[in-house]
């Protein structure tokens, strides 16, 4: 996306600003080249002027002494003069268009040049090369012009050497009065020297060639015409006329910008790795201080609903809105984890009583079988039976009923002081309760010391055929444990222990209540039993 950016930049906003001052450059470059061509004219006809308009060739003009005329041909115009002047021809009219005098000199080899342009006979057009006025000046009152006025003409026409510079100006006296004695033309070859100087003005490589087809007949734009490029060109060509006005030769210009810069330079580069470190920053930026937070955050809680287990998150998040989470997550789970324990309690609670109810004892009935198949670790169960508890309650009602077994539960409590042994309700006024590996005698305190309880209780049952308050049977089995390879499954042993102290509970009832009866079995025994089908 930056890049497209970068690029989109480049195309439509840099680039078009670049080609725009570009092309002015190649205007600019147009724009010496004829100041310059124009420039290069002036010296040949400031001499010329200086050598018209100079008393010497008036009176050279005027003289009829061929000696003097002699002298003034050979001492005006020495190959010196040619050199110094960067001259290459010499001509002077008479006003008649007739030549009087002319001299061409080669630079190259100091020899002297013959030029055919001034046979007007076979160029009638070079006969423009007059500056002369069409109406004369009126003979008898001499008028002074200005430097400015006198006569003249600069341009180019055709040579049999290539096309030339030329001057030509009136032939005046120095105070600028006449009559016109004709006139007198300079000229100056446009030739390699002139191209390579005409080059040093404009800066970009100047070249002369000659004409297309279609430039000869009028196509391509002239050298002084103010057409501005539009677009970005190697080169561009500018025609040079003759004197009667046809397009003669033609001057390219070698524009020093040629083309744009490429699309993808130095600067982009660095501007898109720029970019590229910026978003790669902000990138990581972004990664270290949220999405790997929030990733973990995520993790967290799924493992601790995977594990089921509750547990508090790090706080150690770098943007307070993540430990804001955290901290109201924490929160959540306290209630959850409160909720739950609640919950768990009431799975395994009495509600009525308070204490452990019948599947929590079924637990720990287990853990005690297992512990003894395995490890040979004896225990004894208990079940305890409220003697009379029907006539209890059809006498004094079902909520004093509800009381009475509250009371029956704190008495037998009281007899529990280890962590692993368990008091619990098994169902409606029976009790059930776990010793593990308790010895006879303290086992027997234990059951004297509830009976016990329950007198000093004193909870007035007045229809009770065993005592006048509220009296507990007791049916107890101990399991010892003799080294017996057991083999069965544990859940046999909890069914056979639970059927004897059932059936020591009924041989308690019978013998009278308000005692206990007591019967032992090994894990061998358990084992017989299981398999004997009638018990
Ligand atoms: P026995 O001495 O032979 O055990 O006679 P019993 O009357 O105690 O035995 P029975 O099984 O005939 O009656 C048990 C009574 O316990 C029946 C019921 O009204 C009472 N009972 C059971 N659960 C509850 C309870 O949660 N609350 C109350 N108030 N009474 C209950
Ligand atoms: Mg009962
Ligand atoms: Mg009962």
């Amino acid at each position: 996306m930056f890049a497209s950016a970068v690029f989109a930049f480049r195309i439509w906003v840099q680039l078009p600003i670049i080609e725009k001052s570009l092309v002015k450059v190649s205007a600019q470059e147009l724009t010496a080249l004829n100041f310059a061509f124009k420039q290069m004219s002036k010296p040949l006809h400031t001499i010329n002027y200086d050598y018209a308009v100079w008393d010497r060739t008036y009176s050279y003009m005027k003289s009829s002494n061929m000696s003097a005329k002699r002298f003034y041909e050979q001492h005006e115009y020495p190959d010196d003069t040619f050199k110094s002047l960067k001259v290459d021809g010499v001509f002077v009219f008479n006003n008649e268009n007739e030549l009087v005098f002319s001299k061409g000199f080669n630079h190259d080899n100091d020899q002297p040049l013959v030029f055919t342009f001034t046979d007007f006979k076979q160029y009638p057009q070079n006969k423009a090369l007059s500056p002369q006025r069409k109406v004369a000046l009126p003979p008898i009152e001499p008028q002074i012009e200005s430097p400015s006025d006198v006569p003249s003409k600069t341009g180019v026409i055709a040579t049999q050497y290539g096309p030339a510079l030329f001057s030509s100006t009136t032939i005046l006296q120095s105070n600028r009065t006449g009559p016109i004695m004709g006139y007198l033309v300079f000229i100056r070859l446009i030739d390699k020297n002139f191209i390579d100087e005409l080059s040093q003005y404009t800066v970009a490589g100047v070249t002369m060639s000659s004409l297309t087809q279609d430039e000869q007949n009028g196509s391509g734009i002239n050298l002084d015409s103010n057409v501005a490029p539009t677009k970005l060109t190697a080169s561009s060509t500018r025609i040079v006329h003759n004197i009667d006005g046809k397009p003669l030769f033609k001057l390219v210009l070698n524009h020093t910008n040629t083309s744009l810069p490429p699309l993808i330079d130095s600067s982009v580069i660095i501007l898109l790795a720029e970019l590229s470190t910026l978003l790669l920053l902000g990138y990581l930026l972004y990664s270290y201080f949220l999405v790997n937070p929030v990733r973990k955050l995520a993790v967290d809680i799924e493992e601790m609903d995977k594990s089921r287990e509750i547990k508090k998150l790090q706080y150690s998040y770098r943007i307070s809105e993540l430990v804001k989470v955290a901290t109201h997550f924490n929160a959540l789970m306290g209630t959850i984890q409160e909720q739950t324990k609640q919950l768990n309690e009431q799975a395994y609670i009495d509600k009525l009583t308070n204490i452990p109810n019948r599947r929590s004892f079924e637990q720990r009935l287990e853990t005690y079988c297992q512990l003894l198949a395995r490890q040979q670790i004896g225990f004894t169960l208990i079940i305890a039976d409220v003697d009379h508890f029907k006539e209890y309650n059809d006498n004094l009602g079902h909520l004093a009923g509800d009381e009475a077994l509250m009371k029956v539960a704190q008495v037998l409590t009281q007899q529990f002081y280890r962590a692993e042994d368990i008091c619990a309700r098994f169902g409606g006024e029976e009790f059930i309760m776990l010793f593990r590996d308790i010895p006879e005698q303290p086992l027997c305190h234990k059951l004297e010391a509830m009976i016990n309880g329950f007198k000093e209780l004193n909870l007035p049952h007045p229809t009770s055929k065993t005592a006048k308050y509220v009296t507990v049977s007791f049916g107890v089995c101990t399991i010892t444990a003799n080294d017996y390879a057991f083999k069965s499954e544990s859940s046999v042993i909890a069914r056979q222990v639970i059927l004897a102290a059932d059936k020591a509970l009924y041989h308690a009832k019978a013998s009278g209540r308000n005692q206990f009866s007591k019967t032992v079995m090994t894990l061998e025994q358990i084992e017989q039993n299981n398999s004997d089908p009638i018990t």
